[in-house]
């Protein structure tokens, strides 16, 4: 069979090395004559796997010593109305940006756990020669005072990212799903970030939480156990059992990041493959992007046929050549491709020269 290449936004592929050696250790991990999926989480053996994995997620994001890792159930939306619970209690109150459909979903559930008057919300994207651009606000002009300002750095769907550095009054709650450990960030500017693990990290259903410890002392309201970050710390994510299989193989996927030279190694790498078919898109009058250059998404890039009548054609001809899952996200049609840190080089060179083919044969 020739190569497949995946861009599906999420769940997506995972490095081929990883894949490869979870399949030989399936049946017998560890020398343990059994999966790791059919030890107790709370054997030596699996806790090791934890603290490898903590201790090398540390180090690739170079986590300060104050903040907490904590790997939970519920994907990315479990976050959504876990950060509220946890960090609101009855009279906080909460400002969240938006710039996307995942931004605005976070903001969603804000809304339908926390009374109308504890989320403000800010939209900050704006219409720049009809291309979508991100302009952060100046919060410290606004005179509030916030638990926290919550907002997405990266929307998946919307194939917007913000690269500059938000700067806060108020401690910083990110939802980083589709861009974390794709590229360098200080950890220190925020207090919680937040990332389902099935893009960058692992499969769905885990996800990761970075909490610095102060804000574990911010008064939440009564809550599920499971969601409930200060209970989370003080059982090292296991109050309940966890997502093992999930866990064990975002260990590895740390363990083959750090091998290949870390988040600053495949930054490059990312920034790359971005330009490479951003270059392709900007070259063919036959596709388009609607965002400002500066917002592109290094993680979701994504684009339109001029010709809309042929987003069928370019899909089933992508799917011969062995490129799949290229449909934009249902809302906003399309198309996406998604570059995660597992994508290669290579299967981008092979998306861009079919692009060009494609958009020569039918132009
Ligand atoms: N936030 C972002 C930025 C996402 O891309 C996604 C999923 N695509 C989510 C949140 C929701 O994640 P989940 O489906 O794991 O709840």
């Amino acid at each position: 069979m020739s190569a497949i290449y995946n861009f599906c936004a999420g769940p997506a592929m995972l490095p081929a090395v990883v894949m490869q050696k979870a399949q030989q250790e399936l049946l017998d991990w560890n020398g343990q004559g059994v999966s790791v999926m059919e030890i107790s989480h709370r054997s030596k053996e699996f806790i090791a796997l934890t603290e490898q994995a903590e201790s090398d997620l540390r180090e690739l994001m170079q986590i300060p010593a104050n903040y907490h890792v904590l790997f939970m159930h519920g994907g990315g939306r479990g976050q959504f109305s876990a950060v509220v619970n946890n960090f609101l209690g009855e009279q906080g109150k909460a400002l969240y940006l938006t710039s996307g459909q995942w931004s605005s979903a976070a903001l969603a559930e804000a809304q339908k756990l926390a009374s109308e008057a504890q989320i403000d919300s800010l939209n900050i994207v704006e219409k720049h020669n009809g291309l979508n651009a991100v302009v952060l606000p100046d919060l410290h002009k606004i005179d509030a005072d916030y638990r926290y300002v919550h907002y997405c750095p990266n929307e998946t769907v919307d194939g917007i990212e913000i690269f500059d550095e938000l700067d806060s009054p108020w401690p910083i709650v990110a939802d980083l799903s589709s861009t974390i450990m794709s590229r360098e960030i200080d950890v220190s500017r925020y207090g919680l970030i937040y990332a389902g693990a099935q893009k960058n990290i692992g499969p769905s259903g885990l996800s990761i939480v970075i909490v610095r410890d102060d804000m574990l002392k911010l008064p939440s309201l009564p809550q599920s156990s499971i969601m409930d970050y200060r209970l989370q710390v003080e059982h090292g994510s296991m109050f309940n059992t966890p997502p093992t299989f999930a866990w064990y193989l975002a260990a590895e996927v740390f363990a083959w990041l750090k091998s290949i030279g870390g988040i600053a190694s495949i930054a490059k790498v990312n920034q790359q493959k971005a330009q490479m078919l951003y270059q392709c898109i900007d070259g063919n009058a036959f596709y388009r992007n609607g965002v400002v250059a500066a917002n592109r998404s290094q993680m979701n890039v994504t684009f339109q046929l001029v010709n809309e009548a042929l987003d069928s054609e370019f899909l089933k001809q992508a799917q011969i050549a062995g490129l799949v899952a290229l449909k934009g996200h249902r809302i906003v049609g399309g198309m996406r491709a998604s570059l995660y840190n597992a994508m290669p080089l290579e299967g981008v060179a092979v998306l861009v020269k079919f692009m060009n083919e494609f958009a020569a044969k039918h132009s």
